[in-house]
């Protein structure tokens, strides 16, 4: 392709709302544009890059025996509400009439949709195991759209389903899907872990979770780099061991307007994880009193676990309410004497503290040498704090480690909850009618792209893995007014393309700097620069990822190119 003809509108400023490299990158590159909050479309090297990955998710997906199909987006009510789905999704849902008053949606992903297809299709265990993908558009209307395609309304996934006719099977299905993800991720040159996940809203067990180690990923990770446990932050958990010290006597002590742990910290002069603080929730309208250590947070969504609720149904509760159940202003809450119906929930280090200080639910006090158990009961004991580096891991007891990532490709067992929401059954060989039981496996193309950008750029732009370039060499005459140097250019391109390499030429009148410049904010992996000396039948290779030129004989130049691409996509696989 010719340059001069590519649309390609580089920009030299980006719109203020673009805070991560991908997203910068991917504008300023002329990737894609903005139609609308979370909504993009994507120009011609964007769409190359996005083919590319889907390619490759492709080639994996069928190595495995996965067979693709293609569903609607559009997808009627019914099936949603077959589930309970239609108002699980809540407002996340976009949803639509037809103009007969019917109701529909656009899928936000499609459990159903796959297990209506089998229900009616598969009868017999013979047609088991099958494992099904598409490669399609989903739509969510996301609360927080943000960091361009990275958390988008509308978003190209490849969802996988597979059906087996017992957990066996599923597990053999799992392991498939996930040496498919393993090489997609390898493929696409990206550096990722495999954590454990919280199933969420799908339901399940065994979620796994593939993330793109990065700053600007909004999971957190926990991960041990001698056992190889790794989890997300919802999930990790890590050892916690008995204290042993003798229980002292129970002693109040007046803490005039010390209300939060640092305030205490530096009024008795003691550590933070002396302290056990304590949070008052309501969750549904009723209170909830929650202690974890004084050092460390509550995870929400491991406290939404706990007690079986949704992110809507939970808030930390108001001063009035404090007020009352504790009987004192807001900072001095306690576990002991809390006042009416409030249910008491310990973070799971609790029990095994010793002589802790804990608020007095009087105004201006604090408790000193307070033991579970000997001085107050919970009604839950459950693990619901966030972990922290250098925590003990669970496995081996060495100390976690702690990452930002962004989830990539999700995998887990949904076991026999949509196929018996739905009557997805087949007859087994004894002639009994069973559920078919499912896994369910997602991969965000779009976020892939974005997450393999952040993880290969520098300040000039983009360094694309040689697997998803949108075009692997870009040839530079330095002088396009220079007759050898435009003949020779003109020449290579010809040969290039004859061989199938995927080659841009930059043809535009413009200075070598502008194009050189342009080459490597767009990232192309191979640029081979035609200048003055080819005169001496010399053109120069310079890969994206390396400060070095190699000089080599025009007539050898398809030949080292070929070779460079082959070995950079060895590399990756
Ligand atoms: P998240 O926790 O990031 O919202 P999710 O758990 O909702 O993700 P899944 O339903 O498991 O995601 O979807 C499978 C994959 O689709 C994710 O791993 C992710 O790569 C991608 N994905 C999900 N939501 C979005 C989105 N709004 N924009 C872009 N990609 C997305
Ligand atoms: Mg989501």
């Amino acid at each position: 392709m010719k340059l001069s003809q590519l649309l390609i509108p580089t920009l030299r400023e980006v719109p203020a709302d673009a805070e991560i490299p991908s997203h910068v990158l991917m504008l300023k590159a002329g990737l894609m544009r903005k139609l609308a909050a979370g909504i993009y479309i994507y120009l011609p090297l964007g769409k190359r890059v996005l083919k590319k990955v889907e390619e490759i998710v492709r080639e994996e997906m069928d190595r495995e025996g996965s067979q693709e199909v293609l569903m609607s987006a559009l997808i009627p009510a019914e099936l949603f509400k077959e589930t309970g789905r239609w108002d699980v999704f809540g407002p996340e849902m976009f949803k639509l009439k037809d103009r007969n008053d019917r109701d529909f949606c656009l899928g936000p992903t499609h459990e159903e949709v796959f297990t209506d297809l089998i229900r009616n299709e598969v009868k017999s265990y013979r047609q088991l195991p099958l494992i099904l993908y598409q490669i399609q558009t989903k739509f969510r209307d996301e609360r927080r759209p943000r960091f361009g395609v990275m958390r988008s309304r509308e978003f190209i996934m490849k969802d996988a389903y597979s059906f087996d006719a017992d957990w066996e099977g599923l597990d053999a299905s799992f392991n498939k899907m996930y040496r498919a993800y393993s090489r997609i991720f390898d493929r696409c040159g990206l550096n990722y872990l495999v954590v454990e996940a919280d199933p969420g809203a799908m339901g399940g067990r065994d979620s796994k979770e593939f993330m793109v180690i990065s700053s600007v990923g909004e999971a957190v990770i926990a991960y041990c780099e001698s056992c190889g446990y790794a989890a997300n932050e919802e999930k990790a958990e890590c050892l916690v061991e008995a204290q042993e010290e003798e229980l002292r006597e129970v002693e109040k002590v007046y803490t005039p307007n010390v209300r939060s742990i640092e305030e205490l910290v530096k009024f008795l002069g003691i550590s933070p994880d002396k302290f056990v603080k304590t949070l008052i929730y309501k969750a549904k309208g009723k209170l909830v009193a929650v202690l974890v250590r004084g050092d460390r947070d509550v995870n929400e969504t491991k406290l939404l676990n706990v007690l079986g609720l949704r992110e809507e149904e939970l808030e930390l509760a108001d001063a009035e309410s404090v007020e009352k159940v504790t009987g004192a202003k807001v900072g001095f809450a306690g576990p002991i004497g809390l006042k009416g119906d409030v249910l008491l929930l310990v973070d799971s280090e609790i029990p095994l503290l010793r002589n802790f200080i804990v608020g007095a639910n009087e105004t201006d006090y604090h408790i000193k040498n307070v033991n579970y158990s000997r001085d107050f009961k919970a009604d839950i004991v459950a693990d619901i704090k966030n972990v922290v580096e250098g925590d003990r891991c669970p496995r081996c007891g060495a100390p976690l480690k702690i990452a930002r990532g962004i989830e990539v490709g999700h995998i887990f067992k949904l076991g026999t909850k949509y196929s018996e929401a739905l009557g997805a059954t087949y007859m087994d060989e004894e002639g009994n009618e069973k559920p078919i039981v499912m896994g369910c496996y997602g991969i965000g193309i779009n976020r892939t792209v974005a997450a393999i950008i952040e993880q290969h750029h520098d300040e000039k732009g983009i360094i694309w893995p040689m697997s998803v370039a949108p075009y692997h060499v870009i040839i530079v005459p330095v002088n396009v007014s220079d007759e050898e140097q435009k003949r020779v250019a003109e020449d290579i391109y010809a040969r290039l393309l004859e061989e199938r390499v995927e080659v841009l030429i930059d043809d535009r009148d413009v200075r070598a700097g502008v194009k050189f410049n342009d080459a490597d904010l767009i990232g192309i992996p191979i640029r081979v620069t035609v200048g003055k000396k080819v005169k001496e039948g010399i053109v120069e290779i310079k890969l994206r990822d390396k400060e070095e030129i190699e000089e080599v004989r025009v007539e050898k130049v398809v030949g080292r190119i070929k070779e460079i691409i082959e070995e950079k996509l060895r590399e990756l696989s």
